[in-house]
């Protein structure tokens, strides 16, 4: 925390929960109006500072954060794994500080150059981009450290100072970032505040602060919708990267066995419980059954259990609102269509990975964002059939093609209603390339030079 609110005793608490064990780990402040207007005035008082270094001065201080966060690489991912369940190993903890530090380091070393739009007779017209001031980043309980690092590098790269809100789920791993990167900032250019969500919605008094400039959110539609209105009254810039119900379609020339794995992992990366993973799955009649065994076949090998044991690779639900979601999902898929692997709870917030086949449009599980480990699968005959059972749905953030032919694949990608395609794989994000959602999925995008340009406001000087 800042200083200046850790000095100050916020009037209640509330419990971080590991949910392999259901065990209290930590408390930590539920703060209300008068801890946020604390911190939005300590960001605001060093954003003059602040925004004033040169382009060097602070890719220089991004990187020396960067590297702040690899030294703390082992501390960083054993709190994400207490707090948000996912094993160390695997695409686990360790994996998600290792993502962190590359977004980080690769972000710092970007930068935005001033744009000469006209330099003739006539005159010279540039294009500034210009911090923005205060930036509010809200985030989730998936990626606790990678989208905290989405959401701030970008920011103070670009010369702003920050007020982060993690979900209540997962807020411990952010606080202890956030006291990482004050070891190289200057008081006041990062602060961190923690509610609970109950009594008082500290998302919903950013959105409406006055003196934050923008907000950031990565979250579900129905909250980004909420940020979206009450932004609007201070007319902030706002990104929101929201959910998706992203589709996979298999071709029929596929090898099954060779798919297996970029399937599943597509799928169940971070227990399903991912933004840009597959949530449905076209596969052509000629090779479904052949693409459920390969898939089914693969997913049983998969250790479930306590993410803290080094042998685990899947760990459990994050919490019981999202459990009861994918069990009541589950439940009413099993009415609708054959389970292939699993379908029954485990212990506590365990579910093992669950495959359900024969499923269509307007199935629940096919129809819902399921945000956890169950996979509905679907049969469809012809390509123009797939590509529209894929375009119906109001989300549109990622989507899979899997063929041997990658030009026929890319055809197909272009239909898609989506912000990104890939082939033979799924929800590979990096940080040199644009990612958002299109129609309900988002506004805006983030990663690359287009996503540290939603940083900035342009100013044009004409001389
Ligand atoms: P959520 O919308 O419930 O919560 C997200 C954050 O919003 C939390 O910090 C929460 O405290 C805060 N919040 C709650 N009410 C608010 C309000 N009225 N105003 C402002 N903020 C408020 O989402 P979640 O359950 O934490 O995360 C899961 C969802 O996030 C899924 O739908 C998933 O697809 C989506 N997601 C999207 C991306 C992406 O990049 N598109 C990435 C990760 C997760």
């Amino acid at each position: 925390m800042n200083s200046s609110i850790s000095n100050r005793s916020a009037d209640a608490s509330f419990n971080v929960l590991n949910p392999s064990t259901g065990q209290i780990i930590g408390q930590t402040a539920n703060m209300g109006n008068e801890e946020l207007n604390i911190a939005v005035e300590s960001a605001k008082s060093a954003f003059p500072h602040w925004s004033s270094l040169t382009d060097d001065e602070l890719k220089e201080k991004c990187l020396a954060i960067t590297k702040k966060i690899e030294d703390h690489s082992e501390e960083l991912a054993k709190l994400i794994t207490l707090e948000q369940g996912k094993p160390l190993n695997g695409l686990g903890s360790r994996w998600e500080v290792g993502a962190a530090v590359a977004w980080a380091g690769y972000t710092s070393n970007l930068s935005i150059p001033v744009k000469i739009l006209q330099d003739n007779t006539d005159g010279k017209v540039e294009l500034h981009r210009k911090p923005l001031g205060v930036i509010g980043s809200i985030t989730p309980w998936n990626f606790p450290i990678l989208i905290a690092i989405w959401h701030v590098i970008p920011a103070l790269r670009t010369g702003n100072t920050v007020v982060i809100k993690p979900s209540p789920n997962t807020p411990l791993s952010t606080i202890r970032l956030i006291e990482i990167m004050q070891e190289v900032l200057p008081p006041g250019v990062i602060n961190v505040v923690t509610g609970d969500d109950q009594e008082f919605n500290l998302g919903a008094a950013m959105s409406a602060h006055p003196d934050i400039r923008k907000i950031v959110f990565t979250g579900s539609c129905a909250t980004g919708i909420k940020v979206m209105k009450t932004a609007a009254d201070s007319m902030k810039r706002l990104t929101l990267e929201l959910g998706g119900n992203d589709a996979g379609i298999v071709l029929p020339d596929v090898d099954p066995n060779a798919i297996a794995e970029g399937l599943f992992w597509g799928a169940f990366i971070n227990n399903g419980q991912t933004c840009a993973a597959m949530k449905r799955l076209y596969v052509h009649e000629s090779v479904y059954d052949a693409v459920c065994e390969s898939l089914v076949e693969f997913a049983k090998k998969i250790p479930v259990g306590d993410g803290m044991n080094e042998s685990s690779i899947l760990g459990p639900i994050q919490n019981k609102a999202q459990f009861d979601k994918v069990s009541r999902l589950i439940s009413e898929a099993k009415q609708q269509g054959k389970v292939l692997l699993g379908g029954e709870p485990g212990k506590g917030l365990f579910y093992p990975p669950t495959i359900i086949s024969d499923l269509k449009n307007g199935d629940s599980l096919v129809d819902e964002e399921q945000f956890g480990p169950v996979l509905p699968i679907v049969k469809y005959s012809n390509i123009d059939e797939a590509i529209r059972l894929a375009n119906d749905s109001p989300n549109g953030l990622g989507g899979s093609i899997w063929s041997s032919n990658i030009e026929t694949a890319k055809s197909i990608a272009n239909q898609l209603e989506c912000g990104s395609v890939w082939i033979n794989k799924h929800g590979a994000i990096q940080p040199n390339a644009p990612f958002g959602g299109v129609k309900s999925s988002g506004i805006g995008v983030e990663f690359s030079d287009e996503g540290l340009m939603e940083y900035t406001d342009i100013q044009v000087i004409f001389s």
